[in-house]
């Protein structure tokens, strides 16, 4: 589901608090188009995909990262001041591929965006992990993902449940496995 048309503040950050960032998305109309799509489908910048890559999915620890592509031009990032705290806030990077850089707090480890040397006619991206996003702006319907990424290097396992997910599970409410819960479908 694409982003909504309106304008769109999205806040995030690391686990400690350390870093910091918001996102000011414009309304639909001042954003640029993202280059390599459909001329007659434009994607939108940012846009919100799952990767499917081995890269996001080793850096970010998570088995299908969901990633918010922003241009960087939309986003600000801060850091709180020191405290007492034994190691101060860092926002830190290392190369993790060919031209692409992770960012993480370099106080609570969480990994937090990439940044990369972009194709010519690209703008310089933030790729932000929906994970470190705030829980009010994931909760609702504004940030659901839109496309899946860098599907030909993906896991069989983690395709499939992706896109057909496992309903012959059983589904616990909790850390419990004493209870189930049973899926209510429409319709
Ligand atoms: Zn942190």
């Amino acid at each position: 589901m694409p982003l909504h048309d309106e304008a769109l503040n999205v806040e995030g950050g690391c686990n400690c608090g350390a870093v910091h960032y918001k996102v000011a998305i414009p309304a639909l109309a001042q954003r640029l188009p993202r280059p390599l799509a459909p001329a007659d489908a434009p994607v939108p910048l940012p846009f919100i995909a799952l990767d499917h890559c081995n890269d996001c999915r080793r850096t970010t620890g998570s088995l299908l990262p969901a990633l918010l592509c922003a241009p960087i031009d939309m986003c600000f990032v801060s850091l709180v001041a020191a405290s007492s705290a034994t190691l101060a806030p860092k926002a830190s990077a290392y190369k993790s591929s060919h031209e692409r850089w992770r960012w993480f707090c370099s106080r609570c480890g969480i990994n937090i965006a990439s940044t990369a040397v972009m194709p010519a006619g690209f703008p310089s991206m933030l790729d932000i992990t929906l994970g470190s996003v705030r829980r009010e702006y994931v909760d609702g319907e504004a940030l659901v993902p839109e496309r899946h990424l860098w599907w030909d290097y993906g896991v069989d396992w983690i395709q499939r449940l992706a896109t057909e997910g496992y309903v012959t599970l059983p589904i616990h409410p909790d850390y419990r496995l004493t209870d189930t819960v049973t899926l209510r479908r429409p319709g």
